[in-house]
């Protein structure tokens, strides 16, 4: 490994006296304060605004820059600190969790925003583990203090009732099938299930929908598709064959379940396979990254904001520096690619030489389809509305935009302000930019800021399944009747008559893009990548994804480090060994064999009764 060291400028960390100071420390360029506080002086030797200076005793930390303070680096961040590693970040914006943070603008009543939802299924092993390690406060973790209980979920169609889930023979009724078409339905989810590279290599590039499509009759196809983007974090016209069979295996069939500590909200529980979602008890900023963030300062972690990393040097063998927008170099043993794979993408094409290396060069087709969209939006309502159930998450089944919500004071500590005047804060998400609305017959991703929120009023307004539950437990009042303070968008979302774009380029996992994902290890020996987009057991853009992501990248590096596994059980994982083979040759799916099998053995037992 080659001998490199930090100097940096712009330390906004440490303001004042910090800015322009930096200390070598054997050699490191570090500030002087966090010289002092995380490794002692030892031989220290101070300079002003010093440049680079090389690492002359191995004894000393290793370095790791880290560029991107989203989830996947600050997971990464946070297992080379946890290994001792002198660690900074870069982060393009001017603070932390890329696309799951949240904001409270002073000025529009200092109301929680967020950009995504927070679902956590019981398959975030990752995720729940990391948790556990960043203090929430003196009294417990992140992982004991800051997620809510399960959420009830449920298909809200615009006649009739919401469907609720009730356990796995109940789950076709939910999706308004029969039983026969429940059992085709099941089939090939079961087929997903029970292959390996078939799965991998050939469905993750068919479309979900088109498959089902066919065996299922109309209704049951479109309440079916529905529930794609709300849990896939993807929207049904992209989302593969493979993700939503294997999304479903995880969530049916995980293993270890994750136990949780009685508190003032009821006895202990366990989360595991089959169980709801969980969410954070409030916003992901406040609830999560601040929290985050401190920790890991105060483990010498050093943090430089609006800061965006701008090329990478190489010389053919390793990356030998990083130049930042601010026009400062960065050097460190290890460097860290976690940017959204559209910012990665450009920054390697700044250096030729390691765009055309294998992995890096998948960072273009990768990206070649654009920015997705999926909006997430807030209805803030002047008094409370309250439900049936603990904590419901609906998807309001028939709607265009594939809308989901959740009120937010369900599943947040009562303690969290919802801003002012706002006594219910309902927020969802619109999963679907590509399909015409039923008010202006325009789809969201050519919606005026305007018209989406009145498709988005429109759509929820004609959907009865929602209104039932919310009349259910307000004495037949629908929610249409409570006033409504303000309709919120994510601001970083732009409408514009040229069509709605992020502020960052958005990626999710389809059937474009899946084939691409590039591994965190490449063939440079000091640069890994970490991000959701990236290849993972998780298998789809989450936070899951982006944990384990950025465990992985450092796990090139560091082989101690720990990745948790997805489960898949032994069964399974041999008749999908099978189907490896019959893959391998052409040949149908396992299943299909089997089932051919059967009806040939069963047509000739018929013969034989006949003829005997
Ligand atoms: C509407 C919506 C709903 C969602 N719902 C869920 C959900 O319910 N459950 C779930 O698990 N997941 C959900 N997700 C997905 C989840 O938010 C993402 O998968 C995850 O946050 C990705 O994390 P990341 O670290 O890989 O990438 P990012 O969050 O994209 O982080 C990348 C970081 O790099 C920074 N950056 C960019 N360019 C540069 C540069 N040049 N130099 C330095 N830094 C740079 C960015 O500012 C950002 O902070 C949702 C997402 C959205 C948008």
């Amino acid at each position: 490994m080659p001998a490199h060291n930090t100097p940096v400028r712009g330390d906004r960390l440490w303001g004042g006296v910090g800015t322009k100071i930096h200390a070598a420390v054997n050699g490191l360029g570090l500030p002087v304060a966090w010289a002092l506080s995380t490794h002692g002086l030892r031989t220290a030797v101070f300079s002003k605004g010093s440049e680079a200076l090389t690492r002359g005793d191995d004894s000393m930390p290793k370095t790791a820059a880290v560029f991107g303070a989203g989830i996947a680096g600050l997971s990464a961040a946070h297992e080379f600190a946890r290994l001792g590693y002198v660690v900074s970040v870069y982060e393009a914006d001017n603070e932390a969790g890329g696309f799951f943070r949240s904001a409270r603008a002073p000025d529009d009543r200092s109301m929680p925003s967020e950009y995504s939802w927070h679902g956590m299924g019981p398959w975030y092993h990752n995720l729940f583990d990391l948790l556990r390690q960043i203090p929430f406060d003196e009294t417990g973790s992140v992982y004991d203090k800051g997620l809510s209980r399960p959420i009830d979920f449920c298909l809200a169609p615009d006649t009739g009732r919401a469907a609720f889930y009730s356990g796995i023979l109940d789950l076709p009724k939910m999706f308004r099938m029969g039983r026969w078409e429940g059992v085709r339905w099941a089939w090939l989810l079961l087929k997903t299930w029970a292959s390996d590279r078939r799965s991998r290599e050939y469905y993750s590039r068919l479309n979900a929908a088109e498959q089902w499509k066919p065996v299922l009759s109309d209704l049951g196809w479109r309440t079916w598709r529905a529930s794609f983007g709300p849990w896939i974090g993807s929207d049904w016209t992209n989302v593969s064959f493979h993700q939503a069979g294997q999304f479903f295996r995880k969530q049916l069939m995980t293993k270890p379940s994750h136990p949780h500590k009685a508190d003032d909200e009821g006895p202990a529980w366990t989360h595991g396979a089959r169980d709801g979602w969980l969410l954070l008890r409030g916003p992901s900023s406040e609830c999560w990254f601040d929290k985050w963030v401190w920790h890991l300062k105060k483990n010498g972690v050093r943090f430089f904001w609006g800061e965006p990393l701008d090329k990478l040097d190489y010389d053919g063998t390793a990356v030998t520096a990083a130049q930042l927008g601010s026009g400062a170099r960065v050097q460190a043993d290890v460097y860290v690619l976690a940017t959204t794979p559209f910012a990665a993408a450009d920054i390697l094409g700044r250096t030729p030489a390691l765009a055309g290396q294998e992995q890096l060069r998948l960072f273009r087709p990768l990206t070649q389809g654009g920015p997705h969209t999926q909006v997430s939006y807030r209805i803030a309502f002047a008094e409370k509305i309250a439900w049936p159930r603990e904590r419901t998450a609906v998807v309001v089944a028939d709607s265009e935009f594939n809308l989901t919500l959740f009120a937010q004071e369900q599943a947040w500590a009562a303690d969290v302000a919802l801003g002012d005047g706002v006594k219910s804060l309902w927020t969802g998400t619109a999963c679907v930019a590509t399909v015409p609305g039923r008010l202006h017959g325009v789809p969201l991703i050519s919606c005026t800021k305007g018209q989406f929120i009145e498709e988005v009023m429109a759509q929820l307004g004609s959907c009865e399944g929602l209104d039932s539950l919310v009349k259910e437990a307000n004495n037949g009042r629908s929610w249409k009747t409570v006033p409504v303070v303000r309709v919120e968008v994510w601001p970083e979302w732009f409408f514009s008559p040229g069509g709605i774009r992020p502020r960052q380029p958005k990626w999710v996992t389809t059937t474009d893009t899946q084939p691409y994902q590039p591994t965190q290890a490449t063939p440079v020996p000091n640069l890994v990548l970490a991000g959701a987009h990236t290849e993972t057991e998780a298998d789809v853009w989450s936070i899951e994804g982006a944990v384990e992501s950025g465990r992985r990248a450092a796990r090139v590096i560091e082989p101690s480090v720990k990745v948790i596994p997805q489960y898949k059980p032994v069964w399974l994982r041999v008749i999908s060994a099978v189907d490896n083979a019959c893959f391998a040759v052409g040949a149908p799916h396992v299943l299909d064999l089997f089932l051919v099998g059967c009806a040939i053995a069963l047509a000739g037992v018929i013969a034989l009764a006949v003829w005997y």
